[in-house]
């Protein structure tokens, strides 16, 4: 049983989720002169909604969680404010997931009020509807259990904090030295993925290079 609930998602399933996503804006009739990707999470999902639905105009905004002081409150902002102009626009604002959707709701008031469309609709691969504050207008999975999704382009970045987490609890219960195979095998139990060979060595050289872990005739110890 994983400790983590997370499930691998492929380059495939991308592909295929994004062609189901753009099937359900075109069977609604809606016909958006724009999309607006969600930095990050919704580049690849909105690059590919535009070639399914064959639209040439692709802007994007960055809205992330912003800590504040000593973790006291956590807000959404929008990183980089810049404005364009959408007047006379249909736009459809493209994400990977709503999870509770409080980055996604900035990003479309910031738009409707800075951008101007005369309309916006959001549409997102997977809507974790026990999780979110809203029903976006296009979904193309239900998430009625919330679990991680490790979508293929933050497999890297995933993999580091997966291990970063895994290797502090090991640590707690006396265990501080592994194999880069002990290093694998633990990761499989806590997450029951597989990221593949390369991603674990990027991950772990990258753990090394960043001093958290050090390394001396391939055992791998914990530095901080
Ligand atoms: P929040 O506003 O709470 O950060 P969002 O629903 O706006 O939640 O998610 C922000 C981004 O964080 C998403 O676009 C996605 O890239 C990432 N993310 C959030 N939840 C998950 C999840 N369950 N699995 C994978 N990625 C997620």
């Amino acid at each position: 049983m994983a400790k983590v609930r997370t499930q691998l998602v492929s380059w495939e399933d991308v592909v295929e989720w994004s062609r189901g996503l753009a099937e359900k804006v075109r069977a609604s009739g809606y016909m958006p002169d724009v999309v607006i990707a969600v930095a990050r999470g919704g580049y690849v999902p909105a690059r590919l909604i535009c070639d399914f639905l064959m639209i040439n105009n692709l802007v994007s905004i960055q809205s992330q969680h912003w800590t504040e002081a000593a973790k006291a409150e956590e807000r959404a902002i929008i990183k980089f404010p810049y404005e364009v102009d959408l007047s006379g626009m249909k736009a459809l604002l493209v994400d990977d997931i709503v999870d509770t959707g409080e980055s996604l709701l900035l990003a479309k008031d910031f738009i409707m009020r800075k951008w101007k469309p005369t309309d916006v609709k959001i549409a997102v691969l997977q809507w974790i509807s026990s999780a979110a504050k809203f029903k976006p207008e296009y979904y193309h999975l239900e998430v009625r259990e919330w679990v991680w999704f490790q979508y293929p382009w933050t497999r890297l970045e995933d993999t580091y904090q997966f291990f970063k987490k895994m290797l502090s609890e090991e640590a707690k219960y006396g265990k501080n030295e592994w194999t880069f195979e002990e290093l694998v095998k633990s990761f499989m139990e806590w997450y029951e993925i597989d990221v593949g060979d390369k991603y674990f060595r990027d991950a772990v050289n990258s753990l090394v290079r960043d001093g958290f872990l050090e390394e001396e005739k391939g055992k791998y110890k914990l530095k901080l």
